[in-house]
């Protein structure tokens, strides 16, 4: 059995490229008793990957030069001489960016096939859809009738959103970064409407445009002038759950934009930052909602899927040029 790994070879200062990562040819590891063997068959990249390139304090440790990269993966176990992990059995756990690999069985949890595809465990079934869910319902707060607006529509978490909040009866408007994706909201996601904010001249005024009654909730997954074209349409008790700023992780230096603390008062809007693991306890909860929302054809279980290995670094690339529809995952 070939194996092979991806190793995080040097810090980006702005945006990364192929030269931040390596791969490598390894051994299969051989099995010690308690241990399983592991083949990662689904590997999630993500945004937040891309903090964790830097050198710098956050809710998650950095990742350190010279070893392999981690991300969301869905294994399938191979060998097992651990009685608890049967073999043939499939998990999703935060593991290396390696073919093979041995575990522990730590910090691995079951993933039930039966419910969905193995592979919308790293999307709508995982933390990009528990995001999705928790910031809304919980922070957003979402009633029939109100408008919802949500940068990064096109992506794994808005696109999430902008469903709920259909289902929720929201009036729901996407922002996303080209003429295609905008079509896909509006035509075969339900939106409303829907803004390409590359191709666009005055931003504040087509959210105005397409929220005649204002903005009631903004789901901000992307930061930025994006994000400061919409707060200026923002209605009194507007609520705005901060889930990503995407438009600033390759920024050497923090940005400034319109001072908007004036906006925030007089129109007594509510900003919170939140990080899903915050929400860990009920997981299981969203699961089952989203599950039975999937069964029922109400959220789709859309998905970019680039096949190989090798392929791993240019798909978390793509991230930042929006490659993607839905979830970006590589199938190996
Ligand atoms: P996506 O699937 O949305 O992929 C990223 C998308 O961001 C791209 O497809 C691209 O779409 C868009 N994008 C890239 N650069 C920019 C830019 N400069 N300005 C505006 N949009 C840009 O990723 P996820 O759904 O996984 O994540 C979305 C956001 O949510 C990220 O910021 C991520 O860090 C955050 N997140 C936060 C979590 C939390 O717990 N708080 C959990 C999960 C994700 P386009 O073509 O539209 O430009």
């Amino acid at each position: 059995m070939k194996n092979k790994s991806i190793i995080f070879t040097q810090r980006p200062k702005e945006m990364p490229s192929l030269d931040n990562f390596l791969v490598q040819d390894e051994k299969t590891p051989s099995l010690s008793n308690g241990q399983i063997l592991l083949k990662s068959l689904y590997i999630s990249v993500d945004p937040y990957l891309r903090g964790r390139m830097n050198n710098m304090k956050s809710y998650i440790p950095p990742f350190e030069v010279g070893q392999p990269m981690k991300s969301g993966i869905i294994a399938k176990v191979i060998k097992s001489k651990n009685k608890n992990f049967s073999e043939e059995s499939y998990f999703y756990g935060e593991l290396d960016w390696k073919i093979f690999q041995v575990s522990d069985g730590r910090g691995l949890f079951p993933i039930d096939e039966g419910l969905a595809p193995l592979s919308s465990y790293l999307g709508v079934m995982g933390g990009t859809g528990f995001a999705a869910y928790f910031g809304l319902l919980e922070i957003g707060k979402p009633k029939e009738g109100e408008t919802l607006v949500v940068s990064g529509a096109a992506g794994a978490v808005g696109l999430t959103v902008a469903q709920i909040g259909k289902i929720k009866g929201c009036r729901v408007v996407g922002i996303a970064g080209s003429d295609e994706k905008v079509k896909k909201l509006e035509n075969e996601f339900g939106l409303d409407s829907a803004i390409n904010y590359k191709n666009n001249e005055n931003m504040v005024e087509d959210i105005k445009n397409a929220c005649p009654n204002g903005v009631d909730i903004y789901f901000d997954n992307v930061g930025g002038p994006v994000s400061d074209a919409v707060i200026s349409n923002a209605n009194n008790f507007c609520r705005i759950p901060v889930c990503g700023a995407i438009s600033q992780y390759n920024e050497s230096k923090l940005s400034l934009g319109p001072r908007l603390n004036p906006f925030v008062i007089s129109r007594r809007i509510k900003m919170e930052g939140f990080i899903v693991f915050d929400y860990a306890h009920r997981y299981m909860e969203a699961q089952m909602q989203l599950g039975k929302w999937i069964k029922e054809g109400k959220i789709s279980l859309e998905e970019t899927i680039v096949e190989g290995f090798e392929e791993i670094p240019g798909a978390f690339l793509g991230l930042f040029s929006g490659k993607n529809t839905g979830k970006m995952i590589v199938k190996i």
